[in-house]
């Protein structure tokens, strides 16, 4: 990445005199520059305008009102100028307002100037995001003056309208005859030239903008729509894209991301096949058919999320990932999405995360009463490290958040590291890891201890790197929250001494690992219930209009917790085996994930074909 060796110009948005003149003073001493300080959200305009900061300091709420974010989304969707807000006790409606401007990152009031010099050092600069371009971003108006497809595939953009004149963007690439059709179209055209990548990005960013409407197109198909019947109603053609009418995949989008929202999915999946395109939804962690697509529209809708999601939409041989964020009956939904490609075509995943944390409990999740007190004792030691474990989707991030609100948190400095950032955590300061930035689980962390924080929470451990910052942490006073991804409690020991932990190390830091997976509950309405001729009972599922025909609906935890006590900290400072670390785990009265579901069978909540479903098939 090319660094300038200029002094990074910062805008300062605050409206107490005091606390913006303090704050000037020490962005000083950290060797920044002054570009202006505002305190009201006109004024900050006005000053983002004429100076052109490389980066907004802006508090969220200006004169008791969220005007902060008002100049803070102008400032970031016309001027490309990066904010970093600024909160205090925000309240959460105000939080995911404020995350809807995109903002590059958060402080929390009070700050030392550690933590302002490494959000800061997070942020992207302006120059950044503007594409190397030193050109002011297209007017919103640009999206509605020529068709998608024809600045998409004749590369031309018409930027502003200026008093009769249209300031039109081409490249190298651009057929003289374009120039000449939208002179005949438009009058009198104004012609700047750019470097050929940066053109596309900008056709990319400026049409993706309809993303704002299509928040609206939701709230026009809400309500009942028929997936299938408006796939019928699309028309034939080779590819959407090139006609001049791309709303039908729009509104078919729209329609899949409400149904996905509605039904409480977590993610999307569409796939290509030979002869067909598949979209499928995951609702309580099992993946089912929406609507198959004909094979010919597949291209057409990988480009639309691509387009929604700000992504390069002629790129398709690399992996791409994005974001959308979208407002679906009145809440925001964020939608992380990921392209690879595959053998029949691109293939995309589509993350809806969930921004209100408020249901997220340990309770509601059943963790049984002896677990919920053992962890919670846990999760209170003053150092050490904790461990949650098990597959993808099996709710360990769930876990680890709700374990951080049953914490006072008020009293410790909390701090996290995740990739990405599932749920907004009032008072707690979340740092996103951006691998594109070089910001990695392993940079991200080291910078996050210099500001000593109390309790750490890392959203994974996937190499030896993190594992040994993880282990130094906890070894010099922190409590470290993190996941792994392994089948098991004991098997966590042992993954850590593969990745090259050294097991002295893991012995006098681990206090403990928590197992778990998310097994869906039986349809109260249907389910039936049985008996064996031997006297076992049980319930199964059956099927019925309230749960979609599935038996199911809601989820539940089932957990397996191991506490590690001296006996165990001998056996893993002596490398033993996961038999030998199983065997002294249960001696110590540790219950297997299958042995904890079976409270679950028991009430009838959950039948044997879905324990043996999500504890696998041992
Ligand atoms: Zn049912």
């Amino acid at each position: 990445m090319e660094l300038t060796q200029t002094l990074t110009r910062i805008l300062v948005v605050e409206d107490e005199i005091v606390v913006s003149e303090d704050l000037q003073q020490r962005l000083r001493a950290l060797g920044f520059a002054i570009a202006g300080a505002a305190d009201t959200a006109a004024e900050a305009i006005a000053l983002a305008t004429t100076e052109r900061p490389d980066l907004a300091l802006m508090d969220v709420m200006l004169h008791g009102r969220p005007e902060g974010i008002e100049a803070a989304e102008y400032l970031r969707s016309q001027l490309n100028i990066p904010v970093i807000y600024l909160t205090a006790h925000s309240d959460r409606a105000t939080l995911q307002k404020a995350r809807l401007t995109d903002p590059s990152g958060y402080i929390v009031k009070p700050f030392d100037d550690a933590q302002l010099m490494i959000a800061i050092e997070l942020a992207p600069r302006r120059h950044e995001l503007d594409l190397k371009t030193r050109r002011e971003a297209p007017s919103p108006m640009a999206e509605r003056l020529l068709p998608y497809a024809f600045a998409r595939s004749k590369q031309i953009l018409i930027a502003h309208q200026r008093e009769g004149v249209n300031e039109v963007w081409v490249c190298a690439s651009t057929p003289e005859g374009a120039l000449s059709e939208v002179s005949r179209n438009f009058g009198t055209l104004q012609v700047v030239s750019l470097p050929e990548e940066a053109l596309r990005q900008w056709i990319n960013t400026t049409y993706s903008r309809q993303s704002g409407s299509a928040a609206q197109v939701v709230g026009e198909v809400e309500g009942e729509v028929d997936l299938s019947r408006l796939m019928q109603e699309i028309p034939e053609v080779e590819d959407l894209l090139e006609s001049e009418d791309d709303a039908p995949i729009i509104r078919m989008i729209n329609a899949l991301l409400t149904q996905a929202a509605r039904e409480g999915a977590s993610d999307i999946h569409i796939e290509s096949f030979e002869h067909e395109s598949v979209v499928r939804i995951r609702v309580d962690g099992v993946l089912r058919d929406v609507v198959r697509p004909k094979k010919a529209l597949h291209a057409a809708l990988i480009s639309r999320i691509k387009i929604m999601a700000q992504l390069d939409i002629a790129e398709k041989r690399l992996p791409q990932d994005g974001r959308i964020t979208l407002r679906v009956g009145g809440r925001p939904v964020d939608v992380r999405v990921s392209i690879i490609p595959a053998g029949h075509g691109e293939r995309a995943v589509l993350r809806l995360l969930e921004k209100d944390a408020q249901w997220l409990n340990l309770e509601t999740l059943g963790m049984a009463q002896d677990t919920l007190v053992s962890f919670d004792r846990l999760i209170k030691r003053p150092h050490g490290i904790v461990l949650v474990t098990g597959p993808t989707g099996s709710g360990k991030t769930t876990t680890l958040y709700a374990a951080l609100s049953r914490l006072e948190v008020g009293q410790a400095n909390v701090m996290t590291v995740e990739d990405p950032i599932e749920y907004d955590l009032v008072g707690i300061s979340q740092i996103q890891v951006n691998e594109r930035i070089g910001m990695s689980f392993a940079r991200a962390l080291r910078s996050l201890l210099r500001q000593d924080p109390d309790i750490i929470m890392i959203g994974e451990i996937r190499d030896l790197e993190t594992a040994t910052i993880a282990v130094q942490a906890s070894l010099t006073g922190h409590l470290v929250l993190a996941t792994l991804h392994t089948n098991d409690a004991a098997l966590a020991i042992t993954r850590l001494e593969d990745m090259g932990v050294e097991p002295y190390l893991l012995s006098t830091s681990l206090l403990g690992v928590l197992a778990q997976r998310l097994v869906r509950q039986l349809c109260p309405v249907c389910k039936e219930s049985w008996t064996e001729p031997d006297g076992r009972t049980g319930c199964s599922p059956v099927g019925c209009s309230e749960c979609g025909q599935s038996g199911y609906s809601g989820r539940l935890g089932i957990y397996e917790l191991l506490v590690v006590d001296d006996a165990m900290r001998a056996l893993i400072r002596d490398r033993a085996s996961d038999t030998e670390v199983l065997r002294q785990a249960r001696a110590n009265g540790l219950r297997t994930l299958r042995e904890d579901a079976g409270r679950w069978l028991e009430a009838g909540f959950t039948s044997l074909e879905e324990v043996v479903r999500a504890t696998g098939s041992d």
